[in-house]
């Protein structure tokens, strides 16, 4: 039977993971805008992609890479 600092510990490691998990997904799901289309490498401004299609064109290769 677990007791409370094994059920603490456990929480703070599910804790740990998500807040790496959340913090990796908001760093890959928004990619800075750097005057290039990530996708097409298109010079823009202010924005990281010239458009939706380029932005899901993207996220359809980034995801099929790992
Ligand atoms: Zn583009």
């Amino acid at each position: 039977m677990a007791d409370f600092a094994d059920l603490a510990a456990e929480r703070e490691q599910q804790e740990t993971a998500r807040a790496i998990e959340a913090a990796r997904s908001r760093t890959s799901h928004e990619p800075v805008a750097c005057g290039l289309c990530h996708n097409c490498e298109e010079v823009i401004e202010g924005a990281a992609f010239c458009d939706a299609d380029c932005r899901d064109d993207w996220e359809l290769r980034r995801r099929a890479a790992r």
